[in-house]
């Protein structure tokens, strides 16, 4: 379990990131979603011990984080938003040499794990080439075999499928659907679809705070009945509160959240978890 209590962090030039994060994460695969500028990676990096907050406390497994990162850093896996560039070694090369970084011996345990980390996130038969010349996706499963060589408890990946085109980021959603077991996984995002296909938990950020939390199914089952929608939104003044408009083909879908329809136009729609992050962001706009 990963308590995090009244986290806090207001940045020299004024932006207060964090602002009273309080988060209770269990086993499993967790998702914090939210808009850019949010707090995430701020967040993520504290969290991974690589960053201070100005206030409050955070645990995992009886380690004072905060207190004694390197105790942290023997059970954590990272897997950092921009990994920086990108060198000319070859991949294996570059987990073994992370691996000696992490402490791991340089013996037929830590090769072999490398392996079985290369097989896992299907590189085996790139292992000998350059990560410079990897593709985005390559890169992000690279990225996940390194976060993954000490085996980790904790798992902290920050916007993993950032930039990934819809197969790649299919390959990854599979890859990361095999990682949670008993390991506390974190995951950060902006887009809903990683939470839907991933999460079990979600909490959704705004503006350095937590703005709702709890099961995803549970989150979109509350709305059952009450959103609607209608290729024409409805007239200003209507006591419904548009979430979203999309386009299906080029026709345009407004969607509404309201006890009943708007008017005769919309017809009931099945909830997504697009319309409860819409719903949470819209209802709690600062004054
Ligand atoms: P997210 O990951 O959700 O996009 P960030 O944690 O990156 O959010 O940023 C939260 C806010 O803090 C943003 O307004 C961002 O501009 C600001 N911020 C992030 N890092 C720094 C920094 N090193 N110095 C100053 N402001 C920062």
């Amino acid at each position: 379990m990963l308590e995090v209590r009244n986290l806090g962090k207001t940045y020299r030039n004024g932006v207060n990131a964090l602002s009273g994060i309080d988060l209770s994460i269990p086993t499993g695969m967790f998702g914090l979603l939210g808009p850019n500028g949010a707090g995430k990676s701020t967040l993520m990096r504290t969290l991974a011990a690589i960053q201070l907050p100005d206030c409050g406390t955070i645990m995992f497994d009886g380690i004072d984080v905060l207190a004694d990162p390197v105790a942290l850093r023997r059970r954590l896996g990272y897997l950092p938003q921009a990994f920086g560039a990108y060198p000319h070694a070859s991949c294996r090369t570059m987990l073994r040499h992370m691996a000696l970084l992490k402490g791991l011996a340089d013996d037929a345990v830590t090769a072999r794990r490398i392996d079985e980390l290369l097989e896992l996130t299907n590189l085996s038969a790139h292992a000998g080439r350059a990560v410079a010349t990897f593709s985005g996706g390559m890169r992000q499963r690279f990225g996940i075999a390194q976060a993954l060589l000490g085996d980790p408890a904790l798992l902290i990946l920050d916007e993993p499928t950032a930039g990934l085109d819809p197969e790649e980021r299919m390959r990854l959603y599979y890859l990361l659907s095999q990682l949670s077991g008993d390991r506390v996984v974190v995951l950060s995002t902006h887009i809903v679809d990683d939470i839907e296909q991933l999460c079990t938990e979600v909490a959704i950020v705004n503006k350095g705070k937590v703005i709702t939390r709890g099961a995803t199914a549970t989150l979109v089952q509350d709305l059952a009945g009450r959103i609607w929608e209608s290729p024409i939104a409805a007239t200003p003044g209507s006591a419904a509160m548009q979430l979203s408009t999309a386009f299906r083909r080029g026709t345009p879908v407004h969607r509404y959240f309201a006890e009943s329809p708007p008017n005769e136009a919309f017809v009931a729609a099945v909830p997504s978890l697009e319309d409860r992050y819409f719903l949470e962001l819209k209802s709690n706009q600062p004054c």
